[in-house]
């Protein structure tokens, strides 16, 4: 009797979701294999050059053989990122209409592996004021966003460099309100970047956490980047360090991916690395998480 309790407190244990930003130059498959080299059953990746420009056509061939791969190999889901260039916010309307542009050809080409997340920047209102700035990116996801499709939109947290919307729970959660298709959209949460928009996940995560809850509600976070920061808190900066090397440190990020609020989401590095890099972030967190 004991014994069989025992293995149903066993079963009952999770698998940390973790892995890293991955290039997408050879295409899907080739992120499932290098995913799995480096022990993770997740990534994330840029749907075009991150600076913007047109995307690579999709190979349905590549695309079928990497949906088997994941399955088989349980891999997923898939945190795809938006380029950097995109601004939903900008002051000039050529360039929100090629952040719409952009953002509508990405979500249709992700119905190609549905069931997936897209993650972007709110944008930069440029001095037009956070309202303004929060009004046109929820404008954007509204001129974007269809009932029919299966990919989550996140909206980042971002660490409030220059006039970055996004860089508190509240300014994410007014997004949030204005958009129309509610299912459609959640959040992306950086522990980088909150640390250097002042929420202090290193001392006081429970507090963080509760906050982001009753601000946003936790059942809209969706996704975790799990980076270590080069500044202080506060800085809003936005330089990222590698795990346990940077001011955060490798005990609060620990706590991160264990926290009972947050440690079933899937957890994807964006720092400083390559292969080797990666694979020894994955292995050290791997370790650390009680499940
Ligand atoms: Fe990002
Ligand atoms: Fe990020
Ligand atoms: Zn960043």
């Amino acid at each position: 009797m004991l014994y069989m309790k025992g293995l149903a407190l066993m079963a009952k244990k999770s698998i940390l979701r973790i892995g890293n930003h991955l290039s997408s130059s050879k295409g899907y498959l080739a992120m499932g294999e290098e995913a799995l080299s480096l022990d993770a059953n997740v990534f994330a990746f840029f749907t075009r050059n991150p600076r913007g420009g047109k995307a690579k056509d999709i190979d349905d061939d590549d695309v079928k053989s990497f949906l088997a791969f994941a399955k088989k190999n349980k891999i997923g889901p898939l945190v795809a990122h938006a380029p950097y260039t995109l601004n939903p916010c900008a002051a000039k309307e050529d360039l929100r209409k090629f952040a719409r542009e952009t953002m509508a050809d990405d979500l249709d080409r992700l119905e190609r592996t549905p069931g997936n997340y897209y993650n972007f920047h709110p944008g930069s209102h440029v001095g037009q004021g956070a309202d303004i700035g929060i009004e046109l990116c929820a404008a954007l996801l509204n001129a974007v966003l269809k009932e029919e499709q299966h990919t989550t939109v996140l909206i980042e947290t971002m660490a409030g460099k220059g006039s970055e919307i996004g860089r508190t729970f509240e300014e994410v959660r007014a997004i949030y309100d204005k958009v129309e298709l509610k299912s459609h959209v959640g959040v992306c949460l950086d522990t980088c970047h909150i640390w250097d928009g002042g929420y202090d996940v290193r001392d006081h995560l429970d507090d963080v956490i509760d906050e982001f809850d009753s601000v946003v509600g936790i059942e809209k976070l969706k996704a975790i980047h799990l980076n270590d920061s080069m500044n202080v808190l506060g800085a809003h900066k936005d330089r990222h360090q590698k795990i346990g090397e940077g001011n955060i440190g490798l005990d609060a990020l620990a706590r991160v991916i264990n926290h009972p609020k947050l440690k079933n989401l899937p957890f994807i590095l964006e720092t400083p690395n390559e292969h080797d890099g990666y694979a020894k972030e994955i292995k050290t967190l791997r370790g650390l998480y009680k499940g």
